[in-house]
């Protein structure tokens, strides 16, 4: 039995791999795990789709035109399949269609609320947000964990029994979104069952919506049917975006309580001197489909369940193909151990293959990583690795805050600190308090083979699994000496953010202030629609924006390096001066709210058109971006330009002051920069890094000192000395002198690296190098360093303190000392 079936799936397995190119070119070299996310659309689907839509005319129905015809009869049989694919008996049921599973949701919530007394309403613990939030709605409501449902399914109602009428809804998962646990789909009828006896009406609402993606769900038995059920058809086809809420004829008169009436859903509707409607009343979707329907999107459904079909066989195929894929991956995960005999990855997920027949799970892993010494690696870390992999996974909260909580037992409290220490969903502060905030969620579907099974589980074990004894690369001790070889090799600064550097020339003083080198991070670009500050990290292009310091014409000007269509032009030249005309006006002397990474920032938005069309026309396709000058990064606005830190002319800076905790906020200051004033790295700790990749066989992948954005980059005098400075020595540091007034810097720490270290600035290019060797040799509590945080610190030598007394900031110039101490 289990060797047929294995050989079966392993089949079907092989037949995947074979059409898989095919029908998923997007995924070309990727590996695809987010099922429980939504499903990829196979081209065979959109291809038939665009073939009906381009050979019928499609019209709104409920008219008498043909085209409109054609639409009434497409969507009558569509709803009837629907039916048919969940087993259910049109004369039991009903299909709504909406736009989601929460919208299904949202469908029953607004009726129950019109309900003369309320509801009361109950939830599972695993259910996800869109269940959760149905509380808010409630008169009372619990939240239930599986004792808890078992308790009332045998007949012990958690809620009072009152005198009014006032109806209970029970809501449950038939599977976890977060984990893939599965819940007993008999609730349904055992718990609306053993309430009606006690006087107050109980409804079940099933969310079917992660469930239906692998397995068949059969309505075929209308009395232990769930009244309700909820699901999203692009989670099971990829396409379209549609969903539907599936009606329990039995329970349609919880409806009668809906007021809202819409297009379409009346019979005739009378205004003026009175006030009068019918409802339609032949079919319950009549009653709820309100205004047009997604005509377009419920054709596409048709399409999607006949690729679905032709690929993939029946809903019992996936079923069993995902079962054997989940079991697989499950052992794969479980079976991986540190040299030490610790486990990598804490699973959250039931374990797959103990009941042999009817999984626990749906195919999903819920997991955790820990490193040899059991520390929890981050989230955010491994999903810039994994990214970077090409593999499609996600990792968070995954909008289930139940079923997070009980897996990594976060107490209320717990929660709540750690959202008011900062902790939001996607931020990157994701191990609070030894504890991680999310999981790993790893998800199959039909269209995934066995070798993304191992892909996956070896990616895991090539990068998280430990099998050396002591640490791959012990931190460093070295004694820095006072005596110093080392020079400033070369200083960039970045006048727009997230765009190309211009090098200091030779020769040239250049001024530093405690929030960096002057002119760095002055500009950024904006997304017109968010006011976000555009980067790299998603529009690498930006590499490709060149913008020179021109002080003799004072201008910025700005080249574009990428290819552009020609009628646009190549470069563009921003005045240094602060040319109020140039800028929006608005309520706050010209200034608007924007945010960088999180923070608010004041910033003036240009209006030139010129200027603008320059930074939408070509860089970035898909946004809109505005350039604009920057003020200050602070959380409370500063509206007055007098304070502005950089370097226009007329923007002297501010004296420094004199009390200490003036300084120290003056030293924290920062531009555009995101973590510091200055960053540095020097070049033997980059020839180690190199010298590891061409170790890995990626000759062709040696990185050059660009991709860390780096301000200052510090060398050895000569190539003599070089091997005297051992690589990663930096780490250690805690201030350096540069120059012959001896400067003081205070370093601020290791800089915490991101995939954006793998866009080439010269190409824009994308590739894995250096940040796959980075996270294997320079991997420290799960995060990944490269060079080092450091600020001018005006507290140092007495020569300078008096220069900056007269209202100077000191300068550095290229082939200064460098003495760390
Ligand atoms: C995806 C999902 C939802 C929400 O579906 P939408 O399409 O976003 O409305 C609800 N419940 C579960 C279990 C899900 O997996």
């Amino acid at each position: 039995m289990e060797t047929s079936k294995h050989a079966m799936t392993s089949g079907y397995s092989a037949r995947v791999e074979a059409f898989r190119d095919e029908e998923y070119p997007m995924l070309k070299g990727s590996v695809y795990l987010d099922h429980a996310g939504t499903t990829p659309y196979p081209k065979s689907l959109m291809d038939s789709f665009v073939r009906d839509m381009t050979s019928n005319l499609y019209g709104n129905p409920h008219s008498g035109s043909s085209s409109s015809q054609l639409s009434t009869s497409r969507i009558e049989d569509i709803r009837l399949r629907v039916l048919q694919f969940f087993k259910a008996d049109p004369a039991d049921f009903d299909v709504v269609f909406v736009a989601n599973a929460t919208a299904g949701i949202r469908l029953v919530v607004e009726t129950l609320r019109a309900a003369p007394d309320g509801f009361d309403y109950a939830y599972h613990q695993a259910s996800h947000t869109s269940l959760v939030g149905v509380r808010e709605e409630a008169r009372n409501s619990l939240c239930l964990d599986d004792r808890q449902a078992e308790e009332w399914a045998a007949g012990h109602c958690p809620f009072e029994t009152h005198a009014d009428e006032r109806p209970i809804l029970f809501a449950y998962p038939a599977q976890s979104n977060m984990d893939g646990n599965r819940f007993p789909l008999g609730w349904s009828e055992t718990i609306r069952r053993n309430t009606a006896s006690g006087g107050n009406r109980t409804y079940t609402l099933l969310d079917a919506a992660a469930y239906v993606c692998s397995s068949p769900l059969d309505l075929s038995c209308a009395e232990t049917a769930p009244d309700f059920t909820v699901l999203s058809f692009y989670k099971i086809f990829g396409f379209p975006d549609l969903g539907a809420l599936i009606v329990r004829r039995q329970a349609e008169e919880v409806f009668n309580t809906t007021k809202y009436f819409g297009g379409g859903t009346v019979d005739m509707v009378v205004c003026l001197k009175e006030q009068w409607h019918a409802p339609k009343s032949q079919f319950l979707h009549e009653r709820l489909e309100h205004g047009t329907l997604p005509i377009h999107n419920i054709i596409a459904l048709d399409a999607a369940m006949d690729a679905h079909k032709r690929l993939f066989g029946s809903m019992m195929d996936v079923s069993n193909h995902t079962f054997f894929l989940h079991k697989r991956l499950d052992r794969g995960l479980r079976s991986l151990r540190h040299r030490n005999g610790k486990t990598v990855c804490t699973i959250y997920s039931p374990q797959s293959g103990l009941q042999d027949k009817h999984p626990a799970g749906g195919p999903v892993v819920a997991f955790n990583i820990r490193n040899s010494q059991h520390a929890w690696v981050s989230l955010a870390e491994f999903e810039k690795l994994a990214t970077l992999k090409n593999f499609h996974i996600r990792t968070g909260g995954v909008c289930n805050p139940g079923g997070i909580a009980s897996a990594l037992g976060l107490q209320p409290w717990e929660m709540r600190q750690n959202f008011s220490s900062g902790f939001r969903c996607g931020t990157e502060n994701d191990i609070l308090a030894g504890k991680p905030t999310g999981v790993i969620r790893a998800s199959l579907g039909a269209m995934s083979t066995i070798s993304d099974v191992d892909t996956f589980v070896a990616f895991v074990a090539e990068f998280y699994q430990d099998l050396s004894l002591p640490p791959a690369v012990p931190l460093h001790t070295a004694q820095p000496s006072t005596r110093s070889d080392l020079r400033v090799h070369s200083m960039s600064i970045y006048p727009i953010k997230s765009c190309g550097h211009f090098q200091v020339p030779p020769g040239v003083d250049w001024e530093v202030r405690p929030e960096g080198l002057a002119w760095d991070r002055e500009w950024c670009l904006v997304h017109q629609g968010t006011g976000q500050a555009l980067s790299q990290k998603r529009y690498p292009k930006m590499a490709l924006i060149r913008p020179t310091l021109d002080f003799g014409r004072g201008e910025l000007r700005v080249m574009y390096a990428g290819e552009i269509s020609p009628h646009l032009s190549q470069e563009i030249s921003i005045p240094l001066s602060k040319n109020p005309s140039l800028f929006r006006l608005s309520t706050t002397l010209g200034s608007r709210s924007s945010r960088v990474c999180g923070e608010e920032i004041l910033a003036q938005t240009y209006i030139s058109t010129e200027i603008n069309e320059f930074f939408s026309g070509k860089s970035m396709r898909h946004s809109k971006a505005h350039l604009q000058k920057h003020q200050l990064p602070l959380s409370a606005p500063m509206v007055t330009t007098s304070k502005l830190p950089g370097s226009f002319p007329g923007d002297r800076p501010p004296s420094p002051p004199d009390s200490d905790t003036e300084r120290s906020s003056q030293q924290r200051r920062i531009l555009l920069s995101n973590e510091s004033p200055i960053l540095a790295i020097t070049l033997p700790s980059l020839d180690a890094l190199n010298a590891e990749i061409r170790r890995s066989g990626n000759h062709k992948r040696v990185i050059s000192p660009d991709v860390f954005r780096a301000n200052i980059v510090i060398a050895p005098l000569s190539q003599a000395t070089k091997t005297a400075i051992e690589p990663y020595v930096e780490d250690t540091w805690s201030s350096l002198q540069i120059g012959d007034n001896r400067h003081n810097f205070e370093m601020l720490g290791s800089c915490r690296r991101c995939h954006m270290v793998c866009i080439n600035q010269e190409t824009a290019e994308k590739s894995e190098e250096p940040f796959v060797t980075l996270s294997k040799t320079r991997r420290f509590d799960g995060k990944v360093f490269f060079g080092v945080h450091m600020c001018y610190s005006e507290t140092g030598g007495d020569v300078m303190t008096a220069v900056t007394r007269k209202g100077r900031f000191p300068t550095l110039r290229v082939g200064d000392v460098v003495v760390p101490s």
